[in-house]
């Protein structure tokens, strides 16, 4: 078989055998999201390209390199979102959210989009959650946050995750600490990559993010922020520690983290695995950005947030994935001989449906015993034969799959009330082990 084409690099399909445990995650990081306040916001998948110019900035790797850009039939530049805070901002200035109640809490699942290079946990196409608080500078908000993504760590037993936290001040501790990061660089400049010569005048913290060996070599001895901070940011995050020690929550100080967007301020974390499959992936991370939304056009707000990687979040629980309830099995599956007996599974069926049980019919006109096979292949609890027989008798057979064992059942007004006697006995006799 020749097919006309595959799926793009750097995307992936979730078939039905593994997309229940995507949506088991993805309910359970929004549950726990709610139960810090957090309310759902869907925003568009492309925005205009200036959001993310501004918002992402102008040096990331993410702006220069990697984003989806085209033109419309309108002329106009849209972007793919390469991630989802700029939206969810510029969705909440656009609709006033932050005249209400303060702070704005919101919560989203994205598809989100980077021209990458594809490799493990890495995708052109990706799913991320994330979560935004816009409103409080207080301390206690940056550890509000970590404590909610500590928890869904937990929630979920990813037990060999843990969390790094650095402050990168604010653009008043930054400009000496930019001069002395300037000056740090300039003296080992001939080992620098050229991405990072042409960002040692515009903006050199960015030098510490990247991956490259040479120049991750010469990050090492950089000098830390932390020696640079304010007196404000420096009290900012010591309080932020001091919140995250009362919950137990366990960090490291990680002076080198300064993550890959240009908005942040003050704090910043990563969450990194150390899950067989996604050792030293990071699974995700955020900050706080206190300009971002007056960047944007909106009053000078103070914010903050995290996005996780979903797909990496997946990879890290490996074998964890098997103890996620699959879907329902088959309740029952009506097997059928003839138009009329068609019609009448057809009908029964929904029936049983609008009780909520799960239900098949035969759709594909087959002979009787492939379609017992089929009923025993997609493991169904019951099946009911209906031929020319049972429509005139109004009265059915209906079979235990696990035993084979048959008991009568009627096709007319009786058929719920008979159905539910035999279902509740069956789920008895499981309980009880017979
Ligand atoms: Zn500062
Ligand atoms: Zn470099």
């Amino acid at each position: 078989m020749k097919l006309l084409t595959s799926a793009p690099r750097g995307t992936q399909d979730i078939l039905p055998k593994d997309s229940y445990k995507w949506r088991f995650v993805e309910n359970l990081l929004l549950d726990q999201a709610s139960k810090f306040q957090f309310k759902e916001i869907r925003t568009p998948v492309f925005e205009h390209t200036e959001l993310f110019l501004r918002s992402v900035g102008q040096d990331t790797d993410v702006v220069q390199k990697e984003m989806y850009t085209f033109l419309d039939k309108g002329n106009r530049s849209i972007t793919l979102r390469p991630e989802g805070t700029a939206g969810a901002i510029r969705a909440m200035l656009e609709h006033n959210l932050c005249n209400e109640n303060l702070p704005v809490r919101l919560s989203y699942i994205d598809s989100c989009y980077r021209y990458e290079k594809p490799q493990s946990g890495r995708w052109r196409e990706f799913s991320q959650f994330g979560c935004e608080m816009i409103g409080s500078s207080d301390p206690l908000a940056d550890a509000e946050v970590i404590s909610l993504c500590d928890s869904i760590f937990k929630r979920l037993s990813l037990n060999e995750t843990y969390i790094e936290i650095n402050s990168v001040g604010c653009p008043k501790c930054r400009g000496k600490y930019y001069e002395s990061l300037k000056e740090y660089f300039e003296k080992n400049k001939d080992s620098l990559c050229n991405t990072c010569l042409s960002r040692l005048e515009r903006n050199p913290m960015r030098i510490l993010d990247c991956k490259k060996s040479d120049c991750l070599k010469i990050a090492e001895n950089a000098p830390s922020i932390l020696d640079f901070l304010c007196s404000e940011c420096k009290e900012h995050f010591e309080e932020v520690k001091k919140y995250l020690d009362v919950a137990e929550i366990k960090y490291n100080v990680n002076p080198k983290i300064v993550r890959g967007l240009d908005y942040y301020t003050k704090t910043v974390f990563e969450v990194i695995s150390m899950h067989e499959g996604s050792k030293g992936l990071v699974c995700g991370g955020g900050g706080r950005y206190d300009n971002l939304v007056e960047e944007l056009g909106g009053p000078p707000t103070p914010a903050l947030g995290f996005g996780l990687g979903i797909g990496r979040i997946l990879l890290a629980m490996g074998d964890l994935l098997n103890f996620i309830p699959q879907y329902k099995a088959c309740d029952v599956y009506f097997a059928t001989l003839g138009e009329e007996a068609k019609t009448l599974a057809f009908q029964l069926a929904n029936i049983l449906r609008d009780s909520s049980f799960v239900v098949e019919c035969d759709t594909l006109n087959r002979k009787l015993k492939p379609q017992m096979k089929y009923a025993d292949k997609i493991a169904a609890k019951f099946a009911i034969v209906l031929g020319e027989e049972e429509i005139n008798s109004k009265k059915a057979k209906i079979k235990n799959m696990a035993d084979s064992s048959e008991k009568p059942i009627s096709l007319d007004n009786d058929f719920l009330k008979e159905f539910f006697e035999i279902y509740t006995d069956f789920e008895k006799n499981k309980l009880l082990g017979n």
